[in-house]
């Protein structure tokens, strides 16, 4: 029987279709190491692998298995720089340090696909991102936004679509212009993931599945990581738990990082006459509650976004989907979705990524709100290399102020859906 995640409703298109998914042990015992990590999706895995490739003893263990959270469920697709367009990061933080975001987003790109090549991961790698304006009165902003990164980014893969390219590139006519990026692309996350959990394995780091972190504590001047059956003692903690994290764990994270389902459908095949896509790439549109698609290697359209804002998964996760796909492709209303899955979008209130110390030797990183897939990565591999004493490019986001959602404790959840119902309907006008 298919394996089903315990922590998010469906089973995905990527695990059905990916049949080398290695299972990893539980921890049964006590380990000493110098860095334990509680949680295997990006973040985690990465820089387990980056540490033990450098000869530091890690030992990592997820509540789950690996990629049952938001790394191996995701919509795969790259983006290009961080949450925030540069130009609206240089009105709030100035131009050195827009520029430096943009830079490290660049540099998080670059090591995604180079990590993929040098490890053989076939992450099923297609180019093109094209982001469309769901509403009329976008264009000067997407003319500007593409000036901006040609002009002042050394960023000249972008280009303006007209409505009529728009509608040629996606095979709908539903949207109003948009941007084309040449410069980036989607993956296959799952495999991915794996492929990084393989990696960290075969340099060395211990990994285990299935085995919860319940509790992180210094004692005798390490770090005591307390699960069901064994304690691991180490010099420092990465918590990588990301919309995942629970108060009893970690308080602070769990206070500033807030997890939002989002939901995936993948389809049939779609036809070739449907001309859905022709050029292959993914989508994302200008929505507050984002809608994002694209077609599979083999033609399968993945269609994600979300609509129901109460705290619980919907009974029927492909409802809404068949919905929203009929919205922008007509003639796809009646295509048969296979598989649907949710998982935990980790979100924070000023969508930068959380980089913030617990206690001494214990670092939280998550929080990537929707971007997270190359900056994930990439943030494990910073995570590493400023324990290596390389970079301390992580101080970027370390220094940015994330703040706890307001309301606190049981009010939090309410409110934030209360808020996102709000701009979800501002959407619709
Ligand atoms: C449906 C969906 C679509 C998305 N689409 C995109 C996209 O197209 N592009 C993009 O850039 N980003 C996307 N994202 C976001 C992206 O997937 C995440 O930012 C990224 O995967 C975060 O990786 P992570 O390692 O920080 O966290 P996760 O992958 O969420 O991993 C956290 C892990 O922590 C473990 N854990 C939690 N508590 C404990 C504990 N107590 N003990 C042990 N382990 C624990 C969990 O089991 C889980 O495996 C999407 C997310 C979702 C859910």
């Amino acid at each position: 029987m298919e394996w089903q995640s315990p922590i998010a409703p469906g089973l995905s298109w990527y695990q059905v279709t990916l049949k080398d998914r290695p299972t990893y042990p539980m921890l049964d015992g006590s380990v000493s190491a110098d860095v334990a990590i509680v949680g295997g999706g990006y973040t985690g895995l990465q820089a387990a692998y980056q540490l033990a490739a450098n000869g530091v003893d890690v030992v990592l263990v997820d509540a789950a298995r690996f990629g049952d959270g938001a790394s191996g469920r995701n919509g795969g697709q790259l983006g290009t720089g961080q949450h925030w367009w540069p130009e609206e990061m240089e009105t709030k933080l100035g131009q050195a340090r827009s520029h430096a975001f943009f830079k490290l987003a660049e540099d998080a790109k670059s090591h995604l696909l180079d990590f993929a090549r040098a490890h053989k991961i076939d992450v099923d790698f297609r180019p093109g991102q094209l982001t469309v304006a769901h509403k009329r009165g976008m264009e000067d902003s997407y003319r500007h936004h593409i000036d901006a990164l040609a002009d002042r980014y050394d960023y000249p893969h972008l280009s303006f679509m007209s409505r009529q390219e728009t509608a040629e590139r996606l095979g709908s006519e539903r949207f109003f212009c948009g941007i084309r990026d040449i410069g980036t692309g989607h993956i296959h996350p799952l495999k991915l993931l794996v492929g990084t959990a393989k990696a960290a394995a075969k340099a060395g780091a211990r990994l285990f599945e299935q085995t919860k972190a319940l509790n992180i504590d210094r004692a005798d001047g390490r770090i005591a990581v307390e699960t069901e059956r064994g304690t691991i003692s180490a010099e420092r903690v990465l918590i990588a738990c990301n919309g995942y994290i629970e108060e009893h764990l970690d308080p602070r994270t769990a206070a500033k990082i807030m997890p939002i389902r989002s939901f995936i459908g993948a389809t049939v095949p779609v036809p070739k006459s449907k001309n859905v896509l022709p050029g292959g790439e993914s989508v994302d549109d200008s929505r507050f509650v984002v809608r994002y698609f694209r077609k599979t290697p083999t033609g399968e359209l993945l269609f994600g976004g979300r609509e129901a804002y109460t705290a619980n998964d919907p009974k029927d996760i492909t409802r809404h989907l068949y919905r929203q796909i009929a919205e922008i492709y007509p003639s796809l209303a009646k295509i048969e979705i296979t598989h649907a899955w949710g998982g935990s979008v980790g979100i924070t209130l000023p969508r930068h990524p959380l980089v913030e110390e617990i206690m001494p030797g214990v670092t939280s990183i998550g929080g990537f709100s929707g971007h997270g897939l190359m900056l994930s990565n990439y943030c494990g591999k910073l995570y590493a290399e400023e324990i290596l004493g390389r970079s301390q490019d992580l101080d970027l986001y370390r220094d940015l102020d994330v703040p706890a959602f307001p309301g606190g404790g049981p009010l939090r959840k309410p409110l934030l859906f209360l808020a996102l119902t709000w701009f979800a309907l501002r959407d619709r006008f």
